[in-house]
């Protein structure tokens, strides 16, 4: 078989000023990358046009199913524009405003803040560097005692780990980037700061009153989040280990068991499952990573992740490449290893489709029996594709689907491998003939290998998947 189909756990790369041009976005894709981000807390609307054309036209020329992520800002808190820095020693006062002017009053772009806050509540700034407790609330403002001094700059990021009720889950700026996104056929969406399923069925629902059906990918990154992990799982088409304010809001020690946590939900449920930040960090600056950080990679990919992220490693890091290269060595490594092995205990979903569910799982028990080189998967929307991946067969799986958009989705979901052709005919002897070819001149099989092809009958494509196939090829 292909080397190419070596690889199972995806690859998500964040996008930008280091990895802007075609040459690098084609080194991004020849490295291992199979979906690109663009992060809209950076950079303005044209910036991310650009990207995106960008990105799409390197796909289109080389023949990359990528998919790509807009991942919106949502209500994330800043720190107003400061004339100068401020340092904030610990065990002084300090006192935060909305918009304010006044002189020794920090201004915040949050006007709930007042609101959200009591005595005793925490306020984190510039990633947990600096931490304050709330002291009092009076006339809009909230006083605070510095628990962990430093020096504050202007914009920096502001969280308040307890309830934000009177933050929209999606934002003014959200909404334009909503609308970018299905303007441009984005492949997903993904939601910052999710407390609870409401904020997933809003951001749902501005997005089907554009007439569109983007999946959402919900960012696990607050502790009622993690309260409301089953249900936000079940509204969500797709979860992100969002580690970053995760372990602001929660802490760093909590994250670890927290990711675990995530990921089993995911698995339950079976939708697939990002981990992300920090994952090779130091590679920003340096060509080899850690160990630990190596460890990290490798153990987020054994605890069942179906992808892994980058984010400043290859939007800003001096390796962009060298990044993407050692995580798919990781995983390979991983993949390869005794280790990696997972209790297929797979229960029937009330809520999912019963006949793919059974085929998906027919189909990955049977792989054994033959010997099966791969499981090959006629889909339309790729559910049932979805599903066989939530299984981890030990064998790709091919899918060939007759829509564009579903090739491009399927990048995300661990081990599948999206081809696109109008192949919406009848299973008969020439299709067969068809498929055999496909089989050895695109996958690198042989006469005679097995595979289990499930698809849809009469149609091959267009109806929903209910058949499972045995076939050796060449007869
Ligand atoms: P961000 O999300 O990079 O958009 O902040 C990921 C995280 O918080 O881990
Ligand atoms: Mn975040």
């Amino acid at each position: 078989m292909n080397s190419k189909f070596k690889k199972r756990t995806k690859i998500i790369a964040t996008i930008g000023p280091s990895v802007d041009s075609e040459g690098k976005i084609k080194k991004l894709l020849e490295a291992g990358v199979n979906v690109f981000r663009l992060n809209t807390s950076h950079g303005t609307m044209q910036d991310h046009l650009e990207k995106f054309k960008t990105i799409r036209k390197v796909c289109k020329e080389n023949d990359y199913n990528a998919a790509i992520i807009i991942d919106l800002q949502g209500p994330k808190i800043r720190v107003g524009s400061l004339e100068k820095d401020i340092e904030l020693r610990t065990g002084e006062k300090a006192i935060f405003a909305h918009n304010s002017t006044e002189k020794n009053v920090i201004p915040v772009d949050y006007e709930g803040i007042a609101n959200d806050v009591v005595k005793g509540s925490k306020i984190l700034l510039d990633d947990g560097k600096i931490q304050a407790l709330v002291e009092d609330v009076k006339n809009d403002k909230v006083y605070v005692k510095i628990t962990n001094g430093g020096m504050l700059k202007s914009r920096k990021g502001l969280n308040i780990p307890g309830t934000t009720n009177s933050l929209s889950a999606v934002t003014k700026k959200d909404i334009d980037f909503i609308k970018f996104a299905v303007e441009n056929k984005a492949d997903y969406i993904a939601l910052s700061f999710v407390r609870q399923k409401e904020d997933v069925l809003l951001a749902k629902k501005y997005i089907n009153d554009l007439k569109a059906d983007i999946p959402v990918i919900s960012k696990l990154e607050k502790p009622q989040a993690i309260e409301n992990l089953e249900s936000i799982v079940s509204v969500s088409d797709c979860i992100m280990v969002a580690r970053g304010d995760l372990g602001i809001e929660l802490s760093p020690v909590e994250v670890p068991i927290c990711q675990k946590k995530i990921i089993e939900e995911c698995n339950k449920q079976k939708k697939p499952v990002i981990v992300a930040t920090q994952m090779l960090e130091s590679m920003i600056n340096e060509p080899i990573p850690t160990r630990a950080e190596s460890s990290d990679v490798a153990n987020a990919i054994l605890d069942g992740a179906d992808a892994v992220m980058l984010s400043g490693e290859t939007s800003v890091g001096k390796f962009a490449i060298q990044a993407v290269e050692t995580m798919a060595k990781i995983a390979k490594t991983v993949e390869n290893s005794k280790f990696y092995k997972f209790d297929n205990d797979f229960k029937i979903s009330e809520e999912m489709a019963i006949t793919r569910q059974a085929i998906a799982f027919g189909a990955d028990k049977m792989l054994k029996y033959v010997n099966a080189k791969a499981l090959l998967s006629f889909s339309h929307f790729g559910y049932s594709t979805r599903l066989m991946s939530k299984l981890k067969p030990s064998v790709p799986i091919i899918m060939i689907s007759d829509l564009k958009e579903t090739c491009r989705k399927m990048a995300l979901c661990w081990g599948v491998y999206s081809f696109y052709k109008m192949w919406d005919d009848v299973l008969k002897a020439e299709l067969l003939i068809n498929i055999d070819n496909f089989l050895i001149n695109e996958i690198g099989l042989k006469k005679g290998d097995y595979v289990i092809i499930t698809g849809s009958a009469p149609k091959l494509i267009s109806g929903r998947t209910n058949f499972i196939r045995v076939h050796k090829i060449g007869t």
